[in-house]
């Protein structure tokens, strides 16, 4: 049986009834967290999480809310706070592409991108601080405050052609988890950024459901798989955990090597 080394704890995982969000939310409630599966629009997928992390023992509940509007992530934190007491982890996970070709990119393309992806994770994160600041320290449960993570990507680093608005919305993840590091650090708030390469999930179908796809893929990764959300998980939880106390203002890569640039290898 896994260690439950976040007993105890309130998690909050947006965007969690599927992919990525899906696998953190279950190493989260496997770890011992009390888990919110956030979702947008599949109530059937978010509640079969809930289940899933019922059978480790820990509770769960599905909560509805879009996380680029105030007022629908205001009431998703009510919630939270109503039925767990209070919240010790937010994992700001939920994300979008909405590609084209730059010189065609509609504002509409621009706005849902940057409205999902950057806006939600700040109106989720000052939900969060203001739920921790209110509630201060609890050292027996965790060493830090309040937790954030918050689900960045390669192409924080990585430029990415067809999808400048998804890489400018990812660059900016890492100004907003800094900047917050900086701001909170003192009030033992930690926030960091998990920086996933390619992982199978409905986000990049194209690029593994296909042999040739992922033949394609694999030139890009020195380790030579795809990532599983099984993989962010388990970072999220060390993440979450008091194993990272001294971390805080970090993007950590799980990419298999995409980051060292595999096209180098041979050339250059
Ligand atoms: P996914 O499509 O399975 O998950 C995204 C989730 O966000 C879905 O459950 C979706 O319903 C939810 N969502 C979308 N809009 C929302 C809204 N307005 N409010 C609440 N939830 C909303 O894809 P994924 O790959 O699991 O993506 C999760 C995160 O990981 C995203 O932030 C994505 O950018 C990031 N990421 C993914 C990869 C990858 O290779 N899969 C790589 C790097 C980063």
């Amino acid at each position: 049986m896994a260690e439950k080394k976040l007993a105890g704890q309130s998690a909050l995982v947006t965007g969690a009834s599927s992919g990525i969000g899906e696998g953190v939310a279950l190493a989260l409630g496997e770890a011992g967290a009390n888990v919110i599966v956030n979702y947008n629009s599949n109530p059937d997928s978010a509640n079969a999480v809930v289940e899933k992390i019922k059978a480790f023992g820990s509770k769960a509940i599905a909560i509805q809310a879009d996380v680029s509007k105030e007022e629908s992530v205001q009431s998703m934190f009510k919630q939270t706070i109503k039925e767990f007491g209070t919240i010790d982890i937010l994992v700001n996970n939920a994300g979008l592409q909405k590609d084209a070709k730059f010189d065609e990119m509609t504002l509409a393309q621009w706005q849902t991108v940057i409205d999902i992806n950057l806006t939600g994770q700040f109106l989720c994160a000052r939900e969060a601080i203001r739920e921790f600041l209110r509630r201060g320290p609890v050292p027996e449960r965790s060493l830090a405050t309040g937790k954030i993570i918050c689900m960045s990507s390669v192409h924080e680093l990585i430029p990415w052609a067809g999808h400048v608005n998804y890489a400018s919305s990812k660059g900016a993840i890492k100004m907003l988890m800094q900047s917050l590091a900086q701001e909170y650090g003192d009030r033992k708030i930690r926030v960091n950024s998990i920086c996933p390469g390619a992982i199978q999930t409905p986000i990049n179908r194209a690029a593994w459901e296909t042999p040739q796809a992922l033949n394609s893929l694999m030139t890009l990764i020195p380790y030579n798989r795809i990532g599983q959300p099984s993989d962010i998980g388990r970072l999220a939880v060390f993440l979450a955990s008091d194993d990272s106390d001294y971390i805080t203002g970090t993007s950590i890569f799980i990419d298999g090597g995409m980051t060292v640039f595999e096209g180098f290898a041979t050339g250059g």
